[in-house]
């Protein structure tokens, strides 16, 4: 792939040239069963994808000039960095990690100004548990953020952040209650897939 064609090509398109969109029958985090699966980090693992994909939330997100890029752990990490990067000058990319209390937290001793201007990031959005963890972790460092951005919206209903949220793409993947699953019924092996 060249960057001229990566840049032309749709998300769905990134995915699946890089053998991230995965056939099958799995085990999803809901409980639910479907026939694909994501993997996001076998896109993320290659620089020209992930630096293509961080070209597109500089893009969307560029309207809101940010100074301060998060992500939450894992794949925010390198998605927040790139995307500061992008976005060139000043701006910093940091992350929001979990917390043994329950939820995220900004640690690692960054300081996070009253005016700072913050837009989130993250890869898949599903339930929105991460990104809505990442958000109160930013207003707890006393900043309200901007807008957020998200490779794939895989939402099934609507997330209120109170304030925009950008996608770069949407893929539909089928899936069924445990109990209801046509693979299931097909005897096809379940498979619990990758660790986040
Ligand atoms: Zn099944």
């Amino acid at each position: 792939m060249t960057d001229a064609s990566l840049r032309g090509a749709s998300v769905e398109s990134l995915f699946a040239q890089a053998g991230a969109l995965l056939d099958g029958h799995f085990l999803l985090k809901s409980g639910r069963h479907a026939g694909r699966y994501l993997e996001k980090f076998l896109v993320l693992q290659h620089p020209p994808y992930a630096v293509e994909l961080c070209r597109r939330f500089a893009d969307v997100l560029a309207p809101h000039s940010p100074t301060l890029v998060v992500g939450p752990t894992t794949g925010g990490v390198l998605l927040a960095h790139e995307a500061a990067r992008q976005f060139g000058g000043s701006v910093r990319g940091i992350f929001a990690e979990p917390v043994a209390a329950g939820g995220r937290a900004l640690r690692r001793g960054w300081a996070v100004d009253a005016s700072e201007r913050v837009v989130i990031v993250d890869d898949i959005l599903t339930t929105g548990a991460s990104l809505v963890e990442t958000v109160d972790a930013v207003r707890a460092a006393g900043v309200e953020p901007l807008a957020a951005a998200v490779i794939v919206d895989r939402s099934a209903s609507p997330v209120d952040l109170g304030f925009p949220l950008h996608s770069l793409g949407r893929i539909e993947i089928s899936s069924w209650e445990a109990d209801a699953c046509e693979l299931c019924a097909a005897d096809i092996p379940l498979r619990k897939p990758g660790s986040g």
